[in-house]
């Protein structure tokens, strides 16, 4: 863990408030990637009003998001790293 960052979280439905969190260390096959920008879907309107099927909170919303590879775990190739990608899940 490397310091921390601010996130807006839903802590209940229609509840928005700005937190800071610890930055995780990307595990075995996994990426960390500096958000430069994130989208808001309909579903991440769900997950703030409450009414997405299953969901448990607190919850950051905001799946969708252009930015760049900050840190891999092992297996990682850094010849990866300041390459802007798009993740869509
Ligand atoms: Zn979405």
């Amino acid at each position: 863990m490397k310091g921390t960052y601010k996130a807006v979280e839903v802590s209940a439905p229609g509840n928005l408030r700005v937190v800071e969190r610890s930055i995780p260390d990307p595990g075995p096959g996994q990426v960390r990637i500096g958000v430069e920008a994130c989208g808001i879907c309909h579903t991440d309107a769900a997950t703030v009003t409450g009414v997405y099927p299953g969901l448990k909170l607190p919850r950051v919303p905001g799946h969708e998001v252009v930015g760049r590879i900050e840190a891999m775990g092992i297996r990682g190739s850094n010849d990866r790293r300041s390459t802007r990608y798009r993740v869509h899940p």
